[in-house]
């Protein structure tokens, strides 16, 4: 709701399939436009914001309830690039755009390879990538006309992106 909206400065959300390069942007995007970069993966370790681990898909088993608690306070002021390989359980109003980085498969196979990613965890990854499932669920989360899809396979790529990003931060101006 933008009538709501008290923040002087924009929150985005980067998301995508892991390996795709929501870190490596955040963290460039956040130095580029003074924005504060919360990875959601190490806010969840640091904080003790999850329900044990799950030892099939070797990853926290997050508690989403504990996350947004976590952050309304931060959302709320502005100025944050949240970093997760999901965002259907943020509230919609949190952000003011949603980007969802995508990269060509040959590619990400083999960063996340290089991750030490193997077997179903490797190939769910890959999947999810070809089925644009994280495109799909930011759609269906947030309003369209916030979504972005950015190509993240080279440097280059991140390079432009943040810069593009950097630029829509400086243009972004509160609703009065
Ligand atoms: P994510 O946070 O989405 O899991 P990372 O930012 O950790 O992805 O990137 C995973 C690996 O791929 C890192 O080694 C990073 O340097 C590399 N990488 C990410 N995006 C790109 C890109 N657009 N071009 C080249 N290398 C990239
Ligand atoms: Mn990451």
């Amino acid at each position: 709701m933008a009538q709501d909206r008290k923040r002087q400065r924009p929150n985005i959300l980067i998301t995508g399939t892991p390996g795709t390069g929501k870190t490596t942007t955040s963290s460039a995007l956040a130095d580029a436009a003074q924005l504060r970069h919360v990875a959601i993966g190490d806010l969840v370790k640091e904080k003790n914001l999850h329900d044990g681990w799950d030892d099939e898909l070797q990853c926290y088993i997050i508690n989403e309830d504990l996350v947004c608690d976590e952050l309304e306070d931060f959302m709320e002021e502005g100025g944050i690039i949240v970093d997760h390989h999901g965002c259907d359980f943020f509230p919609e109003r949190w952000f003011d755009r949603v980007v969802v980085l995508q990269t060509e498969n040959s590619i990400l196979y083999d960063r996340l390879t290089k991750r030490g990613y193997e077997g179903a965890k490797l190939s769910n990854n890959i999947e999810c990538e070809i089925f644009q499932i994280l495109l799909e669920e930011a759609k269906e989360s947030y309003q369209e006309n916030i979504v972005v899809a950015l190509r993240s396979d080279t440097v280059d790529d991140v390079a432009r992106n943040v810069e593009t990003l950097a630029d829509w931060v400086k243009n972004w101006h509160p609703v009065s």
